[in-house]
């Protein structure tokens, strides 16, 4: 079960405080999306639970285990970030075996599952390919299929799709969905894009300076809207 629970979760960096004690239950299997202003403490957040940065106070529960002081890669979750960080040298394939290979996996238990998430991401045609012969939408999808071969509890998204062209960031949406959709994980998917957030998100969290502000779903913030904060953000009739 991999619900994510944030108990009174707090980030300081030095003595500024960013995210300052947030309560969040996340339901096994939910889609949230994560959405507020430049500066928020959306992707702090993330990187919390994600294990790349420290919390400085509060719990942080994975499937009911306090996690907060293991490492990101006994969280079972997986990541997939704005800039696709794919490895340059490597063809599709390899990104996306990666790292099951460095798990220790062998090659020949590797290939199928590598084969399985292609077909999930319609990338089995571009699997001998390297990154730079793919367009930005296609990194994308290899950058996803390099997380799903690891089979996430959780997959953590960070504004996954605003380096792609308006077209394209719709077509990328409804491959987020279907991904949802067969893999069943939970998701927690940052974003400044409320459109994006309202057409992919069971439940949205509203983040201002820190703090949470609203959390429903989307139509509840777009027609009970909390404060006039949330109205503007989200684009309520006024
Ligand atoms: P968002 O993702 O919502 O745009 P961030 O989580 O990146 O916001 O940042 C939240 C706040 O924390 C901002 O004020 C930012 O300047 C600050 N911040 C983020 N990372 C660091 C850091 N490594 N050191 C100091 N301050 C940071
Ligand atoms: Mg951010």
């Amino acid at each position: 079960m991999a619900t994510v629970s944030l108990e009174k979760l707090v980030k300081r960096y030095g003595s500024l405080e960013v995210v300052h004690g947030i309560d969040l239950e996340v339901a096994d299997r939910e889609f949230i999306a994560l959405v507020g202003p430049s500066g928020c403490g959306k992707s702090t957040t993330l990187r919390m639970i994600a294990g790349l940065e420290p919390v400085s106070g509060g719990n942080l529960k994975i499937g009911g285990r306090v996690v907060n002081d293991l490492p990101p890669r006994a969280r079972n979750l997986a990541m997939v970030f704005q800039s696709y960080a794919l490895y340059p040298h490597m063809t599709v394939r390899e990104n996306m075996g990666f790292s099951l290979k460095i798990a220790g996996q062998k090659p020949e238990d590797i290939a199928p599952q590598v084969e399985e998430a292609a077909r999930t991401l319609d990338l089995t045609h571009l699997l001998d390919r390297r990154p730079s012969q793919l367009s930005g939408g296609q990194r994308q999808r290899v950058a996803m299929g390099r997380a799903i071969v690891r089979q996430p509890d959780v997959f953590l998204f960070d504004e996954p799709l605003s380096n792609l062209d308006a077209k394209l960031r719709t077509q990328m949406r409804v491959e987020i969905k279907k991904l949802h959709a067969k893999v069943q994980s939970t998701v927690i998917y940052v974003t400044h894009d409320q459109v994006e957030a309202m057409t992919l998100a069971d439940r949205i969290v509203i983040m201002r300076d820190g703090y949470i502000e609203q959390v429903g779903t989307p139509e509840d913030v777009f027609q009970r809207p909390k404060s006039k904060f949330v109205a503007g953000f989200i684009g309520s009739p006024p």
